[in-house]
């Protein structure tokens, strides 16, 4: 295996992490997490959805968390968008540098998250993206249900690899696969990701996992070994997902941070800070974080 001096982390934490806890979170408190994993040394943090506040009503803050960026030259923040409508309001908050687009690998969760078909989610995925491109953005593309999916179950891998081809073809800055429902394994992982980076080289390939049924390292292990150099991961562990009952969180990034850190993998992230805004989450969403590290802390370090 060759592995890489560094990958690039996304901090998601501030949007999927937040999206799916029922405890609204107050906006000045979201800010201070943006601020915190900043300070930690996230440089691209997703920060919001531009989704229906009735849907959403976590996320129905948006426009006031964008107004209260701290805005600086070497951070890219990330909008998460479903539709165009949805794109043309990140865009008008001026805050925004990313769009992130999702289009979804099966049917009936497609149809379930966005209302439309698979080929559907391509389409309006690629509409989001010639949108940010026209409009001076960058947009990012992810493939929701790449590794299994709530309703449909197994999911072709040929399927996925199609689905990130064409998407090339609209102008992203990588292509993302994403375990929405933590169902992945190391080995289908590694394959995958192969698969997909080797269709559409030269662009990167980063990943998304929930560590739902325990797998969340071993998957990002996993993916960096078979050439993916953008990790997703969420502060504590946050999170979990609407489609998978009892669902932790995406992976943490302070546990990816400690694993790669150790292991020699460079990620730009500061591990003691990370694991005090870890902490500091947990009594902000007045529960332990699944997080292991912050728990544990980092390695020893000589008396
Ligand atoms: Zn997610």
């Amino acid at each position: 295996m060759n592995y890489p001096e560094s990958v690039e982390m996304v901090e998601v934490g501030p949007r999927d992490g937040l999206q799916n806890e029922p405890h609204l979170i107050a906006t000045a408190d979201k800010l201070a997490l943006i601020q915190r994993a900043i300070d930690a040394g996230a440089r691209r943090v997703e920060v919001a959805s531009f989704v229906n506040p009735h849907k959403v009503p976590q996320m129905a803050d948006a426009d006031e968390v964008c107004a209260g960026l701290p805005m600086r030259d070497d951070v890219t923040y990330i909008g998460l968008v479903m539709n165009l409508r949805g794109a043309e309001r990140a865009i008008a908050t001026g805050r925004i540098h990313q769009l992130g687009a999702v289009s979804v690998s099966t049917d009936q969760f497609a149809m379930a998250n966005q209302g439309q078909s698979s080929d559907g989610s391509v389409a309006a995925a690629s509409d989001i993206i010639r949108l940010a491109n026209r409009s001076g953005l960058t947009a990012q593309v992810t493939i929701g249900a790449s590794f299994g999916c709530p309703f449909e179950g197994e999911v072709d891998p040929d399927r996925v690899v199609a689905m990130a081809k064409k998407l090339v073809e609209a102008g992203p800055v990588e292509i993302a696969l994403a375990d929405t429902i933590g169902v992945a394994d190391p080995l289908h992982v590694e394959r995958l990701v192969a698969r997909v980076k080797a269709a559409v080289a030269p662009l990167p390939v980063r990943v998304h996992f929930h560590n739902t049924r325990g797998t969340g390292l071993a998957n990002v292990w996993a993916a960096i070994g078979a050439g993916a150099s953008v990790i997703d991961a969420s502060l504590g562990g946050l999170g979990g997902c609407p489609f998978a009952k009892g669902a932790a969180g995406n992976v943490a990034t302070e546990d990816v941070a400690y694993m790669l850190a150790r292991a020699g993998i460079g990620t730009g992230l500061d591990l003691d800070r990370l694991i005090d805004a870890g902490r500091w989450l947990g009594e902000i969403m007045e529960k332990p974080m699944p997080s292991m590290v912050s728990r544990a802390g980092g390695f020893p370090k000589k008396e």
